[in-house]
């Protein structure tokens, strides 16, 4: 491995070298004047209140406010006494992110752009499965999170590595994603009032590697699983990650019991390593039986994803050494078409040779899937949008006088 230091993350190039010591990113901490709620814990929040001489009651308050009614201001805590909201706003924010762009792409994929306190950008995406009979109301939900802005990761195909990192999220970012979401869906569906969050699922498949983001997990989906938080199960949450190994471990021990995507993309090492370069530190070797321990703890069933890319990993000796690693831990396989990021070159391969890959795992009795419905592809959607953004306020603010244009739009 290279040992450069103090390479410039945000230039892909350098993805490698700085992957010799991949937990340890250079990370630009961002601190903000005041903390946001939605990083409390009640515990956290009681010990903050009761330091102020004020009765632990309140924060449980604070809580009910927050998660269970959704309000986003002070004054909307209209049982708190004054001088306590008082203090809170000196002392809080409630949301640190603020929405800049809802872009529904068609009824299935709705995306969000939202902008953090130091201006950098991140997205959200809402994807409805409908389900056939019932109004759009009752289709299923999933929220697919951002952890990082950017991604240090720099895998080949993939939007959000292809900016560069810029930094970790903090727990309040992620949980006020979700927040942002259940405040726009209570206004058209009652189902909030019985289950408290308004969506069936949460994936960690945005921007970013959730495991490289360790802290920030964890106490994200503590607040997510608590009863004064969203009381969302842990069974109902999906990390996806590019195979950080001990992480793996580590979170295997950690007692969140999430569900696993490991996104594999290639069935060798010589094929993984031409696109993930994370492959080159933790090889099939060591990444495979950190999934097994993590499968052993849970007793879950994992997900493989295996992009499919033209003429790189879509070979039928691919889908057979596939089949080998599904075999050794009873995964499921979820094949994804590759979708098309501007300014990369890689392609999706016909429907045929799709076909004849899924066809090998099928025939070999792995459980597989392959998602082709448009609007499903939550992971194109996840990088894109930001990138697009920026590009545009680049330009915008090169000429003064434009107004800011959508970049889809
Ligand atoms: N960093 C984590 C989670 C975010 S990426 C990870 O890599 O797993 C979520 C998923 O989107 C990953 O499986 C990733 O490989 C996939 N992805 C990235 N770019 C894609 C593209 N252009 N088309 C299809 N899937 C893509
Ligand atoms: Fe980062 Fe995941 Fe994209 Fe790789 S696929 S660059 S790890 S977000």
């Amino acid at each position: 491995m290279i040992g450069l230091t103090g390479a410039c993350v945000t230039d892909r190039n350098f993805s490698v070298a700085i992957l010799s010591n991949p937990c340890n990113f250079p990370n630009v901490r961002f601190k903000p004047e005041k903390p946001s709620l939605f990083g409390e814990t009640l515990e956290s929040l009681s010990e903050a209140v009761t330091r102020e001489g004020m009765p632990a009651f309140r924060a449980k308050q604070v809580m009910e406010w927050l998660y269970k009614k959704r309000v986003d201001s002070w004054d909307a805590m209209s049982n708190l006494p004054k001088d306590f909201r008082v203090w809170l706003d000196a002392n809080y924010i409630i949301y640190p992110t603020n929405s800049l762009l809802d872009k529904r792409s068609d009824d299935v994929t709705q995306k969000f752009l939202l902008e953090l306190e130091d201006k950098s950008l991140i997205e959200t995406v809402l994807i409805r499965a409908p389900q056939t009979g019932v109004g759009q109301e009752s289709s299923r939900k999933t929220v697919c999170v951002s952890i990082q802005v950017g991604c240090a990761y720099g895998c080949k195909f993939c939007a959000s590595g292809l900016a560069g990192f810029k930094r970790n999220l903090m727990a309040a970012e992620v949980v006020s994603q979700l927040m942002h979401i259940c405040k726009m869906e209570d206004a058209h569906t009652k189902r909030a009032k019985d289950e408290i969050a308004s969506f069936d699922n949460i994936v960690f498949m945005g921007m970013g590697e959730p495991l490289a983001n360790y802290d920030t997990l964890v106490q994200t989906v503590k607040i997510l699983n608590a009863e004064w938080g969203l009381n969302f199960g842990a069974r109902r949450i999906t990390v996806s990650t590019s195979g950080l190994a001990p992480q793996i471990m580590k979170l295997a021990e950690e007692g969140v019991a999430v569900r696993l995507a490991i996104s594999l993309h290639g069935a060798t090492n010589e094929v993984r390593s031409q696109i993930m370069p994370i492959n080159k530190k933790y090889p099939l070797e060591e990444l495979i039986p950190a999934a097994q321990a993590f499968k052993d703890k849970h007793g879950r069933m994992l997900t493989l994803e295996f992009i499919l890319i033209e003429d790189i990993n879509d070979s039928l000796d691919q889908a057979r050494e596939l089949v080998k690693i599904a075999r050794t831990l009873h995964a499921h396989v979820n094949c994804i078409p590759y979708n098309k990021v501007e300014g990369l070159e890689w392609k999706r391969p016909g429907i045929r040779r799709q076909d004849a890959f899924v066809d090998i795992l099928r025939k070999a009795g792995v459980s597989v899937t392959i998602r082709r419905e448009k609007g499903h592809d939550i992971n194109a959607a996840c990088g894109q949008l930001r990138l697009k953004t920026e590009k545009a306020m680049a330009e915008a603010e090169a000429r003064p006088s434009s107004p800011f244009v959508d970049p889809n739009g």
